[in-house]
């Protein structure tokens, strides 16, 4: 079979930003469109189910491991065309997704500045459509470029084909059928970042001209820092945010108040008409996992509740329990269920705390 080379089996977790799960039975990386073919060829005469690897920081693997082929993506290339409006940066689906809003920052275009830090592939951006302060990758993704597994070739989708929502997108919710193979952006040259963020405002200093995209990504880096929502050498090993913040009605923003009790002001934002985001991390805290929370090798990062850290030596099944423990309170406590942001591999059902993606 071509230049590919297969691992078989190949241990996961040190592929994975949590260091947790068993091994896939076969692993192969692709560093071009063909390759991708052929390995897809290759999985369905041996009557393998492909799953895709980024970086492996939003992904959850049972200790058994994953049955199948798992693929990793590893196309490179970063273009960056000035010809039209502003600047499209075409970024191939396996470079870092950080290195690519570092070029964007140092060639002075502005629209990636506040997405800086976020661990990963530009690959996996779309599948759920990742954010932070206030900005989603899909505020500036100009096309999509997927090989569709059904279709057997390679296509662009425009964003409006793409279902962006909060956390999610049409990738998201049929997993694996498409695989990202490039992504364009959209940035400006104007020189004004989009500051949403009162935070991000205070820490980039209210001087009077506007600061550059350098100062707004240097300010992004030492809040995340502050949040442990870096992957740094030595430090616990998470996917980020364990579950997605919840959007709620006024109804059920009132059951939420009348649970807290007189004296806990429910923070909340507005999240469209009628509809309230609730910080999940408060609702964590509140429903007594603080941080710093220890069970075992596992728990609540010491500096933000919804970052659910493994400490080392720990397995899945911990990490899982404490994450079903940490729903189950909040549910009791505020009658919200807490819906998990990364995908779950190896298990029986496709989210072992949910049922679904
Ligand atoms: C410390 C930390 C901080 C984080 N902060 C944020 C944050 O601020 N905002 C945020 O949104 N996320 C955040 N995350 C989550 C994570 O970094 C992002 O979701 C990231 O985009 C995942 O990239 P990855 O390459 O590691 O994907 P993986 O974990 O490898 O995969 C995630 C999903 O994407 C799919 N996928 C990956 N590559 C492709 C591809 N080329 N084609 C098709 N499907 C693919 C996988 O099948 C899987 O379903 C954080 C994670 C960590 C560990």
């Amino acid at each position: 079979m071509g230049r590919l080379h297969f691992f078989s089996p190949e241990p996961l977790s040190p592929r994975t930003s949590l260091e947790l799960g068993g091994s896939a039975e076969d692993l192969v990386e692709v560093s071009t469109v063909a390759e991708m073919a052929e390995a897809l060829e290759w999985a369905t005469n041996a009557g393998r189910t492909v799953s895709i690897l980024g970086g492996g920081s939003n992904v959850v693997i049972a200790d058994e491991g994953v049955s199948g082929l798992v693929l990793v993506p590893a196309l490179r290339g970063i273009d960056i065309d000035r010809s039209g409006d502003g600047a499209v940066v075409i970024a191939a689906a396996g470079e870092a997704w950080d290195d690519v809003v570092a070029v964007t920052v140092t060639e002075g275009l502005m629209g990636l500045e506040c997405l800086s830090g976020i661990p990963g592939t530009v690959g996996a951006t779309p599948i759920q459509n990742v954010g932070a302060y206030g900005v989603e990758v899909s505020d500036v993704i100009e096309w999509v470029e997927v090989f569709d597994r059904e279709a057997g070739y390679v296509t662009r989708l425009e964003p409006a084909r793409c279902s962006f929502g909060y956390r999610t997108s049409c990738f998201r919710q049929c997993p694996n059928r498409s695989i990202v193979t490039r992504v364009a952006f959209r940035l400006r040259t104007d020189g004004r970042p989009v500051i949403r963020y009162a935070e991000l405002e205070r820490a980039v200093g209210s001087g009077g001209t506007p600061p550059d995209a350098a100062t707004v990504r240097q300010a992004v880096m030492a809040l995340r820092r502050g949040k442990g929502m870096v992957l740094e050498t030595g430090a616990p090993r998470s996917v980020g945010s364990f579950f997605v913040n919840p959007i709620v009605d006024a109804q059920c923003l009132a059951a939420v108040e009348k649970a807290a009790g007189d004296g806990n002001a429910v923070p909340r934002f507005p999240a469209g008409e009628s509809l309230f985001k609730i910080p999940a991390a408060w609702l964590i805290e509140h429903a007594g996992f603080g941080r710093g929370y220890r069970w075992g090798s596992v728990g609540v990062s010491e500096h933000h509740a919804l970052a659910l850290v493994h400490h080392g030596g720990g397995r899945t099944r911990d990490l899982v329990a404490l994450a079903v423990a940490i729903r189950d309170g909040v549910e009791q406590r505020f009658g919200i269920r807490l819906r998990p942001e990364p995908v779950f591999w190896g298990f029986a059902g496709a989210d072992p705390l949910d049922g679904g993606p």
